[in-house]
């Protein structure tokens, strides 16, 4: 186990202080072993993955973040699944899938994350989703280790009943045979998209908000308040798509959540809609209220 460890280097953005207590468990019984020592000591418990949906407080937190290694994130094809471990990066689930003929995980090719970041987050993209392709996952915490359904794990938009100390070890997704070159043509295809829409090319961590539904999603919403290009300190809302803020270079956390306060309240100024954060927050971090 490490002490604070700095963070900034395992999230997208860029930003963010040190953790506590930090380790990377490889086994089911290492992660067991941790998250025992942690519910001993009285220790709150955080799971990262890429860090591509993360906002960690510049000052740190006060807990054990763990990063899953080892097994717990890889991925291999067992009796037809792809089983992998919640910290296996969806680009290697991808390459695993794609190898055996298999296909249906397409869409996760333009989501920068791992297997657990999209079961907590129920990640999804071009119509399709996490729920929509996965069977289960195992999920941990300190008192045992037990197997959620899809329905279990409760998932909708951006949301699961994952609850803090719940750790997603390893996950399995029903996919379908595909030749393996379409699934490349299909992937460079949304990837091509992605480019022509997102600043793909600049440190963000995806989409800020949920799109709130109605006629206009959250990045029309902020560009219609005239905030594409709105800076603070060193981070800015993209002048490519309003619902990505862009570390411009030096960006802090406060930066970030300075330019969404006032994304969300300009928002709801004009447009009477509360816009909720999509994007996890770690350690004491909050927006004002409105
Ligand atoms: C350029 C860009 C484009 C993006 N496009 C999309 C998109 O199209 N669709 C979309 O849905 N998202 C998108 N995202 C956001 C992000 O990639 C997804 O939410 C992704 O699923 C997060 O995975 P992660 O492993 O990076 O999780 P993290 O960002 O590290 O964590 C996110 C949340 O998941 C929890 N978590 C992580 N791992 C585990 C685990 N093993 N067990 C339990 N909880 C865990 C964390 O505690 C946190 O609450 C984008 C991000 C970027 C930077």
């Amino acid at each position: 186990m490490d002490e604070w460890v700095t963070l900034s280097r395992y999230t997208t953005l860029g930003t963010g202080g040190a953790a506590r207590w930090f380790a990377r468990p490889a086994s089911v019984d290492a992660l067991q072993n941790v998250l025992g020592w942690a519910s001993a000591e009285g220790v709150g418990v955080e799971t990262i993955g890429l860090g591509s949906n993360l906002l960690v407080h510049d000052g740190g937190v006060d807990a054990l973040v763990l990063k899953l290694d080892g097994e717990l994130a890889s991925a291999r094809i067992e009796d037809g699944f792809l089983v992998a471990g919640g910290g296996a990066p969806n680009a290697v689930c991808l390459h695993r899938a794609r190898a055996a003929g298999l296909g249906g995980l397409g869409f996760a090719s333009a989501i920068p994350g791992t297997v657990g970041g999209g079961v907590r987050m129920n990640a999804g993209a071009y119509g399709r989703e996490w729920r929509d392709v996965l069977v289960d996952a195992l999920v941990v915490d300190a008192e045992g280790a037990r197997t959620l359904s899809v329905e279990e794990l409760d998932l909708s938009y951006r949301h699961s009943g994952l609850r803090p100390g719940e750790v997603v070890a390893q996950a399995r997704f029903r996919l379908e045979p595909s030749d393996p070159e379409s699934v490349k043509t299909l992937v460079a295809e949304l990837l091509a998209a992605r480019k022509a829409t997102q600043p793909t090319n600049k440190r963000t961590f995806g989409s800020v908000f949920k799109n709130p539904g109605g006629a206009m999603g959250a990045g029309r919403l902020i560009e219609e308040c005239g905030l594409k290009g709105y800076r603070s300190g060193g981070a800015v809302i993209s002048p490519r798509h309003a619902n990505f803020i862009e570390n411009a270079g030096g960006a802090t956390s406060a930066d970030a959540i300075g330019l969404m306060a006032e994304a969300r309240r300009r928002v709801h100024e004009r447009f009477g809609i509360e816009l909720e954060h999509e994007v996890r927050f770690l350690g004491p971090l909050e927006l004002p209220r409105l």
